[in-house]
């Protein structure tokens, strides 16, 4: 088998063998939520992407240490470090305190990160817990000469930084193209460019979340936050940093400036970048307000859906195409998604009838046992090259075919050896569950058969209660259901329930 993996850098544009700095240990860091809202389907599937990079790692052996932040300071509505801030803003609108809605939001993203089975990274620092060290940031750079101070703001300057180095080189702009796209606002502007960002903002009277700094009372700007924590966490060269593709500009282009400005060098080595959720061929997104929410997929709440698709389904549906393709949500996807990942499932389990059945002893010709063998190295390579989780389902696939076959015997009289039987359940576990992070779904509903059925009942009273008007108890099942986490739903075709 090929153990080499590759990996395609996105500052370099193209695959790279994976050498990790300081082997076997792998430094990962995650650009994380901003938490001012629910995060939507699009969210989750840049999460369960470097869930699924992060896995493999593990499952190759690398002791890794996963950093993915969690965004509560300063995020303001425009990238140049200008505009409102949106916890703030959420803030008024839902009559909270800012930093409760860091907190309600934060607990939904963990929820979320649990109903799909995503593993909570090894460190998940917040900006907010790191205000001192971006204070020292900038002005470590204003020493350097890569950032200025005006009016109680301290700004990047990226004329300055791009004298030395390049900026621009990872998303491919060119500086002078965005310097002019910029000039209509230079007049209204205290920077020195349009084109610089911020690292410290002044805070206006208005403003809640403020902190005091050498330049007066303020709140950092968001590029700094992920300069900061990662290299604390992850040293001044590390290994992967990562993101959606719509964060290589600005964000990750203002963190390499930032962070070459005041190491005087680079401290990423691979840089990778998933790619959009879509929903009618646009990226989903909650400004363009066609997003969706994960609880709506599972639900079956929404226009778009036929039904409810379980979490294990949508999971499946993102592994089936590369993480560096944009995948359109439709409900043919879905599924297709819901098909295969059953017959996966179901595949495992006649692996494991296979495998208590003494008759495969000795029958083989000895040719499907190496053809398989192929299939089961063809399913690692998919993984090795760049993580492509599309490539590997497909030759499960295949190998999903086999197993059918071996239990029909429907081999031409051939068959396979246990040997073959014990790898491919080896191969199923490691690459199902470990790598890929599915969760049986059946397994939970006959373990928990009677859950079901004790659910039925209670819906059933549930209905008869509201039929007779009788809110009492019916509020009752609902708020204790919510105590053990079940979520219940009323829609036309009757009452929906998920444990979240
Ligand atoms: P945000 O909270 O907006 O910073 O987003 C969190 C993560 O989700 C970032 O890595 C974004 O790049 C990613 N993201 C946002 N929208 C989508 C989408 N439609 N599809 C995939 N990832 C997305
Ligand atoms: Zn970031």
């Amino acid at each position: 088998m090929n153990k080499d993996l590759y990996l395609y850098n996105s500052l370099s544009r193209q695959k790279e063998k994976f050498e990790p700095v300081n082997g076997p240990f792998v430094g990962m860091y995650v650009c994380g939520p901003t938490v001012y809202s629910d995060i939507h389907l699009g969210n989750v599937r840049t999460f369960t992407s470097f869930d699924i990079i992060y896995r493999y790692l593990v499952h190759l052996g690398y002791k890794v240490r996963y950093v993915r932040n969690i965004t509560d300071a300063g995020h303001l509505t425009n990238d140049q470090g200008e505009g409102v801030n949106r916890m703030e803003s959420q803030a008024k609108l839902e009559k909270l305190e800012p930093m409760e809605i860091v907190q309600k939001y934060t607990v939904g993203f963990h929820s979320v990160m649990n109903l799909f089975n995503n593993l909570s990274p090894t460190i998940e620092p917040t900006a907010t817990g790191h205000i001192l060290e971006q204070i020292e940031m900038a002005q470590d750079l204003i020493e350097k000469g890569y950032a200025y101070e005006v009016n109680g703001s301290v700004y990047f300057d990226v004329k300055a930084y791009n004298d030395k180095y390049n900026y621009g080189k990872l998303s491919g702009r060119n500086i002078d193209e965005l310097i002019a796209g910029y000039r209509d606002l230079d007049a209204q502007d205290e920077k020195r460019n349009s084109i610089d960002f911020a690292l410290w903002k002044k805070a206006s009277d208005a403003h809640i979340m403020r902190w005091k700094s050498p330049w007066g009372e303020g709140f950092p700007g968001w590029h700094l936050e992920c300069s900061v924590m990662s290299m604390k966490y992850l040293g001044e060269f590390f290994d992967i940093h990562g993101g959606g593709m719509d964060l290589k500009f600005p964000h990750h282009e203002c963190e390499i400036a930032q962070n070459e400005g005041a190491t005087g060098h680079s401290t990423v080595k691979y840089w990778m970048h998933t790619n959009m959720l879509n929903f009618n061929g646009q990226k989903m997104s909650k400004s363009l307000g066609n997003s969706i929410l994960p609880l709506e997929m599972v639900m079956g709440d929404h226009p778009l859906l036929d039904k409810g698709y379980s979490p294990m389904t949508i999971r499946f549906l993102f592994l089936m195409s590369h993480y560096s393709s944009e995948l359109d949500i439709s409900v043919k996807a879905l599924q297709d998604a819901e098909k295969l990942y059953k017959r996966m499932m179901e595949s495992f389990k006649v692996l494991e009838l296979l495998s208590n059945q003494n008759e495969l002893k000795n029958n083989s010709s000895g040719k499907l046992d190496l053809e398989i063998e192929s299939l089961i190295n063809q399913a690692y390579e998919g993984m090795n090259d760049d993580f492509n989780t599309a490539k590997t389902i497909s030759k499960l696939s295949e190998l999903n075919s086999f197993i059918f076959k071996i239990q029909n015997k429907q081999l031409d009289g051939d068959t396979v050896t246990l040997d073959t039987i014990t790898k491919l359940q080896s191969t199923y576990k490691s690459l199902l569950f470990e790598v890929f992070g599915l969760r049986d779904e059946q397994e939970i509903g006959s373990d928990g058969k009677v859950v079901d059925r004790l659910m039925d009942l209670i819906i059933d009273i549930r209905q008869n209660a509201r039929a007779n008007k009788d809110w009492g108890t019916s509020d009752k099942i609902r708020d204790i259901l919510q105590e053990v986490d079940i979520q219940i739903k009323d829609n036309k075709e009757g009452t929906s329930w998920v444990k979240v």
